[in-house]
């Protein structure tokens, strides 16, 4: 039929618990996945090597496999990937819609402080864009930045959010490669999620303002930008942010606690997405059911009083 296979991923940073809003981010791209005959693929993101555990990679391998979340393939190390990555940051600057920039984090601290304090954007804007290579220093320490376009709009039609638009004078030149050659976050994720064959984001609305600036990394590419889903948060039952005051917030407390599986699914299926009245349904419903367009545009709250009946 011309369409293409769907492809989802689960991406979480491996720092600690598989967090219900984590799990839920896994269900729903789960189901996404399964109910189209797609693929779900887990990918761990442990580029920062300060912050990532194995113990936390083996909360998230737990928690998924518990909820029976099973994924396709072998987990995915983004940090395997660097070579991969600095790759592509050479071929960006090949082509031109790249640039070294070799300011020091001084100067860039400090045009950022005068910007400040005469009320301009903080974007950095280096002296070093339309430097010819034949005038770059030599041995200097230098990062790789986008050449972000300055003018026009950057326009990502989220399937949940609708079209959210931002003045391209507003994405700065994000680096994507850092002084001592490794990877910044941006461009690591838009690497990975081309290389899997990711046709499909669905990942929490913090992300949303960096799928702008990844859909500028999409386009130096030359490649076809994935479908963005952005999943409201969920929030304790007061509206606030969910925290550990408010009662349980891991998946691997709640097992403990001796939730059913199957139970604790259906439970997060319904944050933020909902199919008509209905309260239960079986896996294989909510796979037929679920759809991007029931996923709610307001945070969801996490109701302990209806967990308790689960
Ligand atoms: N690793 C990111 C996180 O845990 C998610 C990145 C993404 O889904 O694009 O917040």
């Amino acid at each position: 039929t011309g369409q293409t296979e769907v492809v989802t991923r689960f991406a979480p940073s491996p720092t600690g618990a598989l967090h219900i809003g984590g799990a839920r981010t896994a269900l729903f791209n789960w189901l996404f996945a399964r109910g189209h005959g797609g693929t779900f693929l887990l990918r761990i993101e442990d580029t920062d090597r300060a912050r990532s555990t194995p113990e936390a990679e083996r909360a998230i391998f737990d928690g998924l496999t518990w909820l029976g979340l099973d994924w396709d393939g072998d987990a995915v190390s983004q940090a395997a990937q660097a070579e991969r990555h600095g790759e592509v940051a050479k071929a960006m600057l090949e082509s031109g819609t790249a640039y070294k920039c070799f300011s020091t984090p001084e100067e860039v601290q400090q045009a950022r402080d005068a910007a400040r304090a005469e009320g301009r954007s903080t974007n950095f804007a280096s002296p070093w864009r339309d430097v010819p290579e034949s005038e770059h220093p030599e041995g200097q320490p230098f990062v790789v930045r986008i050449k972000a376009p300055r003018e026009g709009q950057t326009v990502i039609e989220d399937a949940v959010q609708g079209s959210v638009t931002w003045a391209s004078r507003d994405l700065d030149d994000m680096v994507l490669l850092r002084s001592d050659g490794t990877p910044t976050y941006m461009l690591a994720v838009v690497v990975d999620d081309h290389d899997m064959g990711v046709t499909h984001v669905i990942r929490g609305d913090d992300h949303l303002a960096n799928a702008a600036r990844q859909k500028l990394i999409y386009d130096a590419m030359g490649w076809t930008v994935p479908v963005f889903a952005h999943i409201p948060l969920i929030l304790g039952p007061d509206g606030k942010k969910l925290s550990k005051r408010h009662g349980a917030t891991g998946a691997a407390e709640y097992r403990a606690m001796g939730y059913p599986a199957a139970a604790m699914r259906n439970y997060l299926a319904r944050l933020g997405w909902s199919h008509g009245d209905d309260e239960f349904f079986t896996d294989e419903q909510a796979k037929d059911w679920f759809d991007l367009a029931g996923i709610t545009k307001s945070a969801a709250r996490l109701d302990f009083k209806k967990l308790e009946h689960i």
